[in-house]
């Protein structure tokens, strides 16, 4: 039976969604799916400068799925720069410091400590959110 995946805590949302290659391969139509928590280690450790220990604290999960999940975002990341490829990031099992919304006409994410001020898109105001943690 397959082991049940371990959520990672992430503290914020990644501030853009994708990024895109300028130039001749920008045509290219493949994109590297970057998944929310590898950002978040990549982000942790050679942002921050956390080691994976400081890493699997923060994201609730163990040292060794630090390491793995950080060695797939390292090559990810090595072969969307050298292939010139399009970077999602988006998706996998992930949970939120706080609660967090997205926009479903723009895409963007957002939170706010003041439970009132949650009733539009910060970005775009439209009033089509819907949260994306709990
Ligand atoms: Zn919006």
């Amino acid at each position: 039976m397959p082991r049940p995946r371990q959520k990672s805590k992430i503290q914020s949302p990644p501030r853009a969604k994708a990024f895109m290659p300028v130039g001749y391969y920008k045509q290219q139509s493949d994109a590297i799916q970057l998944k929310i928590e590898e950002f978040e280690v990549f982000r942790l450790l050679d942002y921050e400068g956390l080691t994976q220990v400081e890493a699997a604290k923060i994201m609730q999960i163990s040292r060794s799925g630090v390491a793995r999940i950080y060695e797939k975002a390292r090559f990810k990341l090595a072969k969307a720069l050298t292939e010139a490829k399009k970077i999602n990031i988006e998706g996998g099992e992930n949970m939120f410091d706080n609660n967090w919304f997205e926009c479903e006409r723009c895409d963007s994410k957002f939170n706010s400590t003041d439970e009132s001020k949650i009733g539009a898109c910060p970005l775009c105001s439209s009033q089509n959110i819907h949260q994306i943690n709990e």
